[in-house]
This record gives C-alpha cells, structure tokens and sequence, in this order.
C-alpha cells in the first residue's frame, strides 16, 4: 500500500487514563487538526486512582472511581478532538502483557486499521536519572502487550486465526511512536496544540485537580526544552520508528 492510499488513522494505547494527556496530547491533537482520524484505547478500568489517603477501597469505591475517570478521559479527548476513547476494563494496578490483552489489541488494530500507534515504554530509561513515577508496572505491560500485538500478530493471519472468522483480515501498523523511551528520536511540534494538552490535562480532575498550576509550570518548561533542542517552541518526544 502506497503512503498515499495510508488511512490517517492513529491509535494511542495506554494503561490509565491522564497517561496519554502526558505523554502525547500535544501531538495528537495535531495530528486530528490534520485530519487523522484518533483514538484513545485504555487498558484497566482506572479503579485504583482513588486518593491516597483513601481507606474504602472495596468493590463500591473502586467501580465509583472507574465512573469518574471515565468521564475524565472522555472529556479530555473531546478537548483533543478524538473520535474516540474505547475502554478494555482490565483490572486497574495488576496488569499483565498476557495473549488475552495481546488478542484484545490486535482486534481493535484489525478493526480500526491505524497507520500509527502510539504506546507506552516496555521498558525503564536509566537515564539521566530513573523516573520511578513514569514507569507504572500496568505502563510497561501495557508497553509490551501492544508492541507484541502489532508485530507479527496483527498483520500476520496465522495468529490468533480466531479474528479472521469475525472478518477481521491483518493489518500492518506502519508508524509506531513509544513514550518514555530509554533512546528518543523524534521530537513531535506541539507548539500550536501545548494549550490542548494543558485543557485537556486540567479535565482529569481526580487526578491533578489541587496540582495543575503546579504541573501545568512544569510541563511547560519541560515541552520548552524539549522544543529548544529541536527548533521548536514546545515539542513531545518519542522513540520512532518504521514497520517496513
Ligand atoms: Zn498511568
């Protein structure tokens, strides 16, 4: 398939809701000013993002908290211009890059045949200190899972041969984009979109309502250096790279 006849089609999986507000909002929403079609797929039900402080964590907390972030992340794609956030509902906290989760993905990728996905680091940067706060657990199942769904078993027919009697033909994944990379290759411009990412941050309420000023400081110096190192005014970054 030529680049021309390439569906503008872009697919972010991520394990929590905010973890794409984070790591690629900016880029995102422009990509969707572009044209492209995107999509938000996240992984767990988002149950363990109560407050720290919290000591109701049962079934009735845990399933109220999943109603709000829901929402939450919803909002924030519509601040993005998404066309859609899609929820695997997994157990928030004790992910794992099982071939259930790897089935799951490829389903969705066969279905809404994305030319780029966008996922999370399977692995730690070390570099140039380790940010234990970047690397969730559920961050980096939710890392292998998709790079492993993407090659061989989307665009591979003889994997899970189950998806092809749904009528769910393979599909490659051209362009993979990772965040949190321990090596980093493509600075994404996210000048015109920085205030999107900074909206549609703000709509995880939960999740950084008392901190946003704060945070909001810090993104933005972090996406200015990150843009002064590439010619731009605010950038997001990512290790790149091709499914030839
Ligand atoms: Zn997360």
């Amino acid at each position: 398939m030529s680049d021309q006849e390439q569906q503008r089609v872009a697919m972010v999986i991520v394990a929590h809701p905010d973890d794409a507000e984070f790591g690629c909002a900016g880029t995102v929403a422009a990509w969707a000013r572009e044209g492209w079609d995107v999509y938000y797929v996240i992984i767990t039900d988002a149950s363990g993002g109560g407050p720290d402080e919290a000591t109701d964590v049962g079934p009735a907390a845990r399933s109220a908290i999943t109603a709000t972030r829901k929402a939450e992340q919803r909002a924030a794609a519509a601040v993005l211009g998404l066309r859609d956030v899609i929820f695997l509902d997994k157990p928030d906290g004790v992910l794992e890059p099982t071939i259930e989760l790897r089935r799951d993905l490829v389903r969705l990728m066969r279905r809404y045949q994305p030319t780029r996905v966008v996922c999370q680091s399977p692995e730690r940067s070390w570099r140039p200190t380790m940010a234990i706060g970047r690397y969730h657990p559920d961050h980096m199942a939710a890392g292998v899972a998709t790079l492993a769904a993407i090659y061989p078993a989307c665009q591979n027919p003889w994997d899970f041969p189950e998806l092809l009697g749904e009528g769910l033909p393979p599909h490659k994944v051209r362009e993979i984009y990772i965040m949190g990379a321990p090596e980093q290759n493509y600075a994404s411009d996210i000048s015109a979109t920085f205030d999107l990412k900074i909206a549609a941050l703000a709509a995880h309420t939960s999740q950084v309502g008392s901190r946003m000023a704060d945070l909001e400081t810090r993104l933005r110096q972090w996406a200015a250096e990150l843009g002064a190192q590439h010619g731009f005014a605010y950038a997001e970054i990512f290790h790149k790279t091709e499914n030839g």
